[in-house]
């Protein structure tokens, strides 16, 4: 396992570290106005999830847990699927038009249980959308099964990029480390890498930093950075959102930074999508449920258009379909 020391940057690449410190140092206009022209052109992509099993062996659970909160309310949805239901929820996403989509579970340790490449199989034989994993960090055997079973992908994100801030929120589950890891081996067994962190969880600019320098290593294919949000019935609901402004200003150092990476953010709550267009994403999640015709993928292309309809007559990049 490699040295991971968010509070040292000693051995990047110096050239790397200059770049990334005057984007730092940069001011944000600047940035978002860099950010957004870089992803004109680029192809949005609209991703989904499934859950596969929202059950978690991380014990406590993680103090911020958004499944813990939702499951409350709408146990069914987190319930085990049958391949028969993920296979129907598959079909019912893709035929909404989605691009991408992300087969997830709580943590399950790091070998995956033997049932989840025969999910993998029977969904990539009744669908031509990519295929993405979302199961925590996970030894090598089980992404190269995963690969084996027709998974293009994998989503691991670091969740911190400082361990003191990772053990704040997930006392238990998988470490930090171990999610390096994943994401290394992901790129070794030859899945397209999807990773990030989450924005808000006392971070250093080091931490950042290092973060970043680690994607472009790995010449990752999709990054998210999401912003905290506290969730009601978790241990961290009373703990203030940051401002979105500041945290699109980190999603815009960046996709500046790590160039032609695809950028997510999500739909729904607190205009993340609005601030995450502004920072260049060209990303999105949205949320497709298997039992009903709610989902947000028909108001999130209306969204879109209207914006690439605003930027056209203001003679400003849009980022294209
Ligand atoms: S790993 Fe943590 S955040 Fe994820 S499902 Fe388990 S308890 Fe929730």
């Amino acid at each position: 396992m490699q040295n991971w020391s968010s509070s040292s940057l000693a051995g990047s690449d110096s050239d790397l570290l200059r770049e990334l410190t005057e984007l730092f140092e940069t001011n944000t206009p600047a940035l978002l106005e860099r950010a957004r022209a870089m992803a004109a052109g680029k192809k949005q992509i609209l991703s989904a999830p499934c859950i596969l099993d929202g059950s978690c062996q991380a014990d406590p659970p993680c103090r911020h847990c958004k499944w813990q909160s939702l499951g409350e309310g709408r146990p069914e949805s987190f319930a085990k699927k049958s391949i028969e239901a993920a296979v129907a929820h598959a079909v019912k996403i893709e035929g909404e038009g989605i691009g991408r989509l992300f087969l997830a579970s709580g943590w399950k340790g790091y070998d995956l249980p033997a049932d989840y490449y025969n999910f993998v199989r029977a969904i990539r034989a009744a669908v031509g959308m990519e295929i993405f994993g979302l199961f925590g960090a996970v030894n090598r055997s089980s992404l190269a099964q995963l690969k084996a079973a027709g998974m293009d992908g994998y989503l691991c994100g670091l969740e911190s990029p400082d361990e003191d801030a990772y053990r704040t929120f997930r006392p238990a589950g998988d470490t930090l480390l171990s999610r390096i890891q994943t994401v290394r081996d992901c790129r070794d067994v030859g899945l397209k890498i999807w990773t990030g962190f989450l924005y808000g969880f006392g971070e250093t600019e080091a931490g950042v930093k290092r973060a970043l320098l680690f994607f472009k290593e790995l010449d990752i294919d999709s990054l998210s950075i999401l912003p905290f949000e506290p969730f009601p019935n978790t241990e961290m609901e009373a703990h203030d959102p940051p401002n979105l402004y500041r945290w699109s200003r980190i999603v815009a150092i960046a996709k500046i930074f790590l160039r032609d990476v695809n950028v997510f953010t999500s739909f729904g709550a607190h205009n993340m999508a609005a601030y995450g267009r502004s920072a260049g994403a060209n990303g999105f999640y949205v949320v497709v449920p298997p039992d009903s015709a709610n989902g947000q993928a028909i108001p999130l292309r209306a969204d879109l258009a209207r914006a690439k309809e605003r930027a056209s007559a203001a003679g400003a990049p849009a980022v294209s379909r």
